[in-house]
This record gives structure tokens, C-alpha cells and sequence, in this order.
């Protein structure tokens, strides 16, 4: 019987819910074209310059890549003005929050702590790894709760996270607010701060703890390459992390998991500015859009300072959704986050955002 053979955690284990892919919803709807707003990727697509050098690249596939990176974790920390020995390169942000859990945190003994409606990887490694989970309430209109989450925090908190900007809120903390929650944790407990849309804030100085983590020791920051750089089929996101930590991820962590074209496209498409500048210009005038449109179609949205908007539809958020995937376009409803009254619309091109705008319209006015 599989129920005596594999641990109990797995039995009822709920797994990560994707946003739909474009081809499930052509299929499912006999639709030739579609919108695809509900995973916050690129809406430029993939920078020109990582393209050449993944075509470039490609007759070494057969070679293993350098393991740990070196060439990238230069570049990167060149690009972030942080010492190389800080970053901790992975298969996404992914591997490096499951990376976290496995260096730092006992099974059976130890716990981290994070608020409701986040990102839903912190609570399923947590379970995966055996960790207990624990999850404060969110303050009014979904305020990221710092201080409920010190209180929260004991001998055994391995870590606390923090998504900021949030996903799926689009809210940030600022850095100041985040210093001081940091100044609070007892000895053992380390703030992770998931900075994969940090890129979208404005002014980023206000709100990144990147600057902070050589001199706080208890604070890690993780970002991606999978949203302003557009390299999400890729896989590749990084830990800036203390550099106590920094050293014990890199011994324990499995190797190449980092392949030989992300970190191509990655030394690339860090020196695209081009692309990366009108990634976040599309980006704020999009945004831009959606606060303005959304409330004019009768919808609530929140200020966002990522590269999404959660807004609240004046019919179930369900149906608006359903309507919205006949018309072709894919956005997220966010009842697996536990917000079955919101979604979650990513910014795209502006004909992507024009044609989702265009389609709520006819169904929330038509
Ligand atoms: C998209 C996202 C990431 C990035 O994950 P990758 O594994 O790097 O693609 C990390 N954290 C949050 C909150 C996200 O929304």
C-alpha cells in the first residue's frame, strides 16, 4: 500500500497551482490566440541579446556547466553592488527558498513563520521539509503584518518571509520597516526577504534590503530572473545571503543545478538595458492603465508597486475569470492564495492590456 510506503506529509500534499498555460486554454476554448496576463513574465518576451547567446551557446549542451556559477555570481554581484561571496545562484528562486529550509531548518523541531495569502512555495517546502508552518493574519486591506510577524517568532523560528513587493497584493514594506523587524528577531531567526519583483517598485532604494545584508547578518534577500529579465522557462534566480549562510548552501547544495544556457542568457540579458529600461517603462504605464481603467469599470484594485494588479470585480471574482478565458484572455484568480473575491492581472504589452481592459468591459458593462 502506498499510504505505509511513502511519508505522511506527501499522502495529503497539495501541490503548487501554476497559472494556465496558454495551450490548455486554446484547446479548452478552440481559441487561435490568447492573452496571457496570469504569471507575471516579461510582456516584452525575452531580451535580444540573451536570445544570441543561448543560440551561441547551444553545441555546448553536452558539457556540464561550472559548478556553483562562478562567471554569473560575478556578474551579478557586480550588477548589484554586493560582494560575489553573497550570492547563491539556483534553479529559480525556487531552489534557493528550498536550499534555505533544508540548511537551517530541523524536521519535527523547528518552524518558520510568514502571513496569510502569500506565496504558496514557503508553506509547501515547509511542508515537504517537515517544518511546521506558521501563517499571522494580514492587517486591514491586506497590510503586510510586520509586527505580528516578530510576535509570532520563538526559540524555534528558523526564518520569517517577507514578499516584498508582495505576490499577490502588489504591496511593498519599506527597507526602513523591514531594519526594524530585523533589529527585533531573537538570535536563530533569519528574515528572508523575496524580493523577485523588487525591479517594479519606485524608488527600489526605499524598499530594497539588497544594501543591507552584508551588514545585518540575520537578513537574506532572493530575486529572480524569471520577471523583469524575462528568462522564466529558464530557470534562474538567486540568495543574496549572509555570508555565514552563504558558505553552507554552497557546500550542502546538489550540483549543476544552474544549466549551462540560463547563465548564458543571464551574463546577457544583465547587460541589456535597453531591454531591461523598457521592461520597466511598459510596465509602469501599464500599471498606470489598470488603476486608472479598473475603477472606472466598477472593479476595486490596489496600488502595486510590482509588475501585476490585484483587483476585486464588482460580480464573483470566479465567473469574471471564466468569461475572461472564453474571450482569450488568462489572468489569475486568486482563490488558491485564498482570495476567492480577487484577481490577479499581470502587465503586459499595451495590445494585451488594451484587449484584457476591452474584454472585462463587455463582460462587467456589455
Ligand atoms: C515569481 C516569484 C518568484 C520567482 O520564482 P522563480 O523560481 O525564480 O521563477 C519568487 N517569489 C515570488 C513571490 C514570486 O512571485
Amino acid at each position: 500500500m502506498s499510504s505505509q510506503r511513502v511519508r505522511p506529509e506527501i499522502l495529503d500534499f497539495k501541490p503548487y497551482v501554476p497559472g494556465l498555460s496558454e495551450e490548455e486554454i486554446k484547446e479548452r476554448y478552440g481559441l487561435k490566440q490568447v492573452v496571457k496576463l496570469a504569471s507575471n513574465e516579461n510582456p516584452l518576451g525575452a531580451s535580444p541579446l540573451a536570445r544570441e547567446a543561448v543560440a551561441r551557446a547551444a553545441g555546448r549542451m553536452f558539457r556540464y556547466p561550472q559548478n556553483h556559477s562562478p562567471r554569473l555570481a560575478a556578474a551579478i554581484a557586480k550588477a548589484m553592488g554586493i560582494a560575489e561571496a553573497h550570492i547563491v545562484a539556483g534553479n529559480g528562486s525556487d531552489e534557493v527558498i528550498d536550499l534555505l529550509f533544508r540548511v537551517l531548518a530541523q524536521p519535527g523541531k523547528d518552524n518558520v513563520v510568514c502571513y496569510e495569502h502569500c506565496f504558496s512555495m514557503y508553506g509547501l517546502t515547509a511542508r515537504l521539509c517537515g517544518v511546521e508552518y506558521r501563517e499571522v493574519p494580514r492587517g486591514e486591506d491586506y497590510r503586510l503584518p510586520l509586527e505580528s510577524l516578530a510576535e509570532a517568532v520563538d526559540a524555534n523560528t528558523k526564518m520569517v518571509f517577507v514578499t516584498s513587493p508582495d505576490n499577490p497584493t502588489g504591496l511593498a514594506a519599506k527597507a526602513e520597516e523591514l531594519q526594524v523587524l530585523s533589529g527585533v528577531l531573537p538570535e536563530g531567526a533569519l528574515l528572508v526577504v523575496d524580493e523577485a519583483y523588487m525591479d517594479f517598485s519606485w524608488p527600489p532604494e526605499e524598499y530594497s534590503m539588497l544594501a543591507f545584508v552584508p551588514e545585518l547578518k540575520n537578513v537574506a534577500v532572493l530575486r529572480t530572473f524569471s520577471k523583469a529579465y524575462g528568462l522564466a522557462g529558464l530557470r534562474l534566480g538567486y540568495g543574496a545571503l549572509p555570508l555565514w549562510l552563504a558558505e553552507h548552501v554552497r557546500r550542502a547544495r546538489p550540483p549543476f543545478t544552474v544549466n549551462l544556457l540560463a547563465e548564458e542568457a543571464a551574463l546577457a540579458v544583465l547587460e541589456d538595458d535597453a531591454f531591461y529600461s523598457e521592461t520597466l517603462s511598459v510596465v509602469f504605464k501599464g500599471r498606470e492603465l489598470f488603476l486608472k481603467r479598473l475603477p472606472e469599470l466598477g472593479c476595486q484594485a490596489w496600488p502595486s508597486q510590482a509588475n501585476f494588479v490585484m483587483f476585486r470585480p464588482p460580480y464573483p471574482a470566479d465567473q469574471v475569470c471564466e468569461e475572461l478565458l472564453k474571450r482569450g484572455v488568462i489572468v489569475r484568480h486568486l482563490k488558491s492564495f485564498g482570495l476567492p473575491e480577487n484577481i490577479r492581472v499581470s502587465v503586459g504589452a499595451q495590445a494585451e492590456n488594451e484587449a484584457f481592459l476591452k474584454a472585462l468591459e463587455e463582460i462587467l458593462h456589455g
